[in-house]
């Protein structure tokens, strides 16, 4: 009897066996439930083979196969398979992470309906109809036979022809058309038809355009680097128009769900007839499912998604997009820690696509690959709209205009004539980067580490220093060693009392504070927007949530409060990440007709990010930032893992990575660290660690890490959680 090898829903990354009557190589990725234990679970069949290592008498069988569930197509379990390996996570858990909750159950679906007007539609047969085996369906269920059979000679049959035909047929119809069998006649793809023609395109936009479209074809990593209102959007469209003419389908990554409803609005006012879908956590299990089946089936042309949808199933996909490629959010920090772009990149090599990275400040990664010619890069380097000028960026020195309860008061005086003038301003605060380090404000000595160059972090509580790299510790000196200076305190200040600080210095303007707390109900942000664009807010006051690519026409001065912060952090990626946001926050000023002014309030005016920002010079910022790191030796000149551990105790936690380092394989290849604490210790009642682990060579490393992983299965750690984390976003 054949075999089928079942991925399953736990951690152990093994396929479990089955037998099966009636199954064959054309049921791979279909959907089944197992006997397991003593439950039933759902499972997706990776594999059919006629041999096992399990006895033939001791053998579970497959309880239901689920037809009416689409077959996962070999392109998606090539990328759930690779994810697998490189992420070093179970292939089940990998596959039941990318499946909508509906799909994870061992239940049939119940379809949702989609609407059937039998005189107007005609149904045609899919590729994956076409491909489905007459005898997969059985010999009693006549009509569904005759019908398939049906659709096989003729491909194309109307509503008319099929309505009165059996009182099965409509349940059939809505069936089939979920799973993909067959689809209804799609409005013709008509792009170009719309209220607003597309604008001419700048020169530079045009070049861009016709660099991708030469080499539309084939895989390609583009790097779209456009300071921000430079018109990245416009060249995503002219290349979704080219796609959609092809008849393919495009998917487009987005960091934020509440950046969706806004490109969604670009997307569908350019392509009225299309038919586009998003995919975000705010969508509820039924329309997960349906979006993702019409992605599936075809039907849906244009995907945009956050992370999750990188693992979307498509019947033909043209293109990938990754807007704002350099943004932390699209890699996963707990679970499946995987990331969005870098799979997207695996996909579209796979497939044979090309992808565009776009952003304005491009991840240190993607442009070193840029600059030694694995990536192609095309530039934007004026703003699209005439007259648009970019903002006029200051600093305010706090070292001579004091700031009370963190602003100064030029800050406020600027704030008062914006005010006065009826123009909307932006307070942003700079949380990031944020772990106490010690810093010499008479010298600007801070303390690094000897072994790593890292900054060490400040801990109180143990009177020490330590660096969070590689597990080093150090006294805590009394007196700076460079000039003796003894005021040395830890670094950074607090923002709580800027919104009350605000309130008392301008009684007259509608302040709005806007955070993860107030923005997290659905539809919040669209009132928040509406409200902005209604002018019924004067000043808005927040953090990064801020900067992501909303477009804000009328505000016209952004006040920029402890960025310093992230200039002296034990993060080797927060000046990367400062300049990203501060060009994005001041991207928000003046976008429309009027010049926009930024004045960021620093202790270190002439520190050379502030100079590159003032400048917009993102390509000066970007070689010194990536020369540092390779003297220093971080990534993209190495790779990196971490293995991530929790547990009531500290002790507990540290006493497992101990042993992991102690069973480790050590070769001359493979760099490992000493185990640390993290820097928040307690998350969650739980306390937490890590363990560094680098290498010049990502094959070294990853041959490392599945034997290191093998290796850790053995320790005793019921006490103990632990994770790999492959090309760690922050330690
Ligand atoms: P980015 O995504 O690069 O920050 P956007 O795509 O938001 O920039 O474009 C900024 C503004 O410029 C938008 O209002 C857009 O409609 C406009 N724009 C883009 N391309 C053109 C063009 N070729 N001519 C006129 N306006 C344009
Ligand atoms: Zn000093
Ligand atoms: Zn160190």
């Amino acid at each position: 009897m054949p075999i089928a090898r079942v991925a399953i829903n736990v951690p152990v990354d093994t396929l479990f066996d089955y037998s099966a009557e009636r199954i064959s190589s054309s049921d791979i990725g279909l959907r089944v439930s197992v006997p397991f234990g003593k439950k039933r679970v759902a499972g997706i069949i990776i594999d059919v083979t006629s041999d096992t290592l399990i006895d033939s008498k001791k053998i579970k069988s497959i309880e239901q196969i689920f037809n009416e569930t689409p077959r996962l197509p070999k392109e998606l379990l090539d990328l759930f398979t690779f994810c697998s390996q490189y992420y070093h996570h179970s292939i089940g858990m990998v596959i039941m992470n990318a499946l909508p909750a509906t799909l994870r159950t061992s239940k049939p679906i119940k379809l949702p309906k989609d609407k059937i007007s039998w005189n107007t539609m005609q149904l045609t047969l899919t590729e994956t109809g076409k491909q489905t085996d007459l005898t997969s369906i059985p010999v009693r269920q006549r009509v569904a036979r005759n019908l398939l059979n049906r659709f096989q000679q003729s491909g194309t049959i109307s509503g008319r022809e099929l309505k009165d035909s059996s009182s099965k047929i409509k349940q059939l119809i809505q069936q089939w058309l979920m799973c993909g069998w067959i689809t209804k006649n799609q409005r013709p793809v008509t792009t170009n038809i719309s209220n607003n023609p597309p604008p001419p395109l700048t020169s530079e936009q045009n070049t861009a355009v016709n660099a991708i479209t030469a080499s539309i074809g084939q895989f390609n990593v583009w790097l779209l680097h456009g300071i921000t209102g430079s018109g990245k959007t416009e060249v995503y469209l002219r290349l979704i128009a080219t796609i959609l003419e092809q008849g393919k389908q495009i998917l487009i990554l987005v960091p934020e769900i509440n950046l969706t409803p806004q490109l969604e609005a670009v997307f569908q006012n350019r392509f009225p007839n299309v038919n586009l879908i998003s995919l975000h956590s705010g969508l509820n299990d039924t329309e997960r499912l349906q979006g993702w089946l019409q992605a599936h089936s075809g039907q849906a042309k244009i995907v945009l998604g956050t992370r999750l949808s990188v693992f979307t199933p498509f019947h033909n996909l043209g293109l990938m997009i990754v807007d704002e490629e350099h943004d932390h959010s699209f890699k996963q920090q707990d679970g499946l820690r995987y990331s969005a772009r870098d799979l997207a990149i695996f996909r579209s090599k796979q497939i044979d696509i090309p992808i565009i990275l776009g952003s304005a400040t491009p991840s240190l990664e993607s442009y070193y690959h840029a600059l030694n010619g694995r990536y192609r890069m095309v530039k934007l380097t004026s703003r699209a709209i005439q007259n648009a000028a970019l903002p006029l960026i200051q600093t305010i020195d706090i070292r001579t205009h004091k700031a009370s309860n963190g602003l100064s008061q030029p800050l406020i005086h600027a704030l008062h004539e914006n005010l006065a003038e009826k123009r909307q301003s932006i307070v942003f605060i700079n949380r990031r980067g944020y772990a106490p380090v010690l810093l010499c404000k008479a010298c600007n000595w801070n303390a690094v580490c000897t072994r790593c160059s890292s900054r060490l972090v400040v801990h109180l509580r143990d009177k020490n220093l330590r660096c969070h790299h590689c597990g080093n510790q150090q006294q805590l000196p009394l007196a700076c060693p460079e000039c003796g200076n003894q005021d040395l305190a830890p670094f950074g200040q607090g923002t709580q009392r800027v919104t009350e600080t605000l309130a008392n210095y301008l009684p007259t303007a509608r302040i709005l504070r806007i955070d993860r707390d107030s923005t997290r109900q659905k539809d919040a942000w669209r009132t928040i927007l509406q409200k902005i664009h209604d002018q019924e807010v004067d000043i808005l006051v927040g953090t990064q949530i801020l900067a992501k690519g909303h477009d804000f026409p009328n505000v016209s001065l952004i006040g920029i409060l402890n960025p310093d912060n992230s200039l002296f952090s034990t993060d080797f990626r927060a000046s990367e990440r400062l300049f990203a946001q501060l060009m994005q926050i001041s991207g928000r000023a003046g976008r429309a007709n009027n010049k926009g002014k930024v004045l960021i309030q620093t202790e270190f005016p002439d520190h050379p990010l502030y100079r590159a920002l003032q400048k917009q010079d993102f390509d000066t910022l970007a070689q010194g930032l990536l020369a540092e790191r390779k003297v220093a030796g971080f990534p993209p000149y190495l790779y990196q893992a971490v293995l991530r551990a929790e547990a009531h105790k500290i002790e507990l936690v540290l006493n497992f990575l101990q042993s992991a380092v102690n069973l480790a394989k050590r070769n001359s290849f493979i760099e490992l660290f000493d185990p640390v604490p993290a820097q928040m210790l307690r998350l969650k009642g739980m306390e937490r660690g890590h363990l560094l682990v680098q290498s010049t060579s990502r094959t070294q490393l990853q041959a490392f890490l599945s034997e290191w992983q093998n290796q850790l299965h053995t320790l005793s750690s019921h006490k103990i959680r632990w994770a790999l984390d492959v090309d760690p976003a922050e330690l």
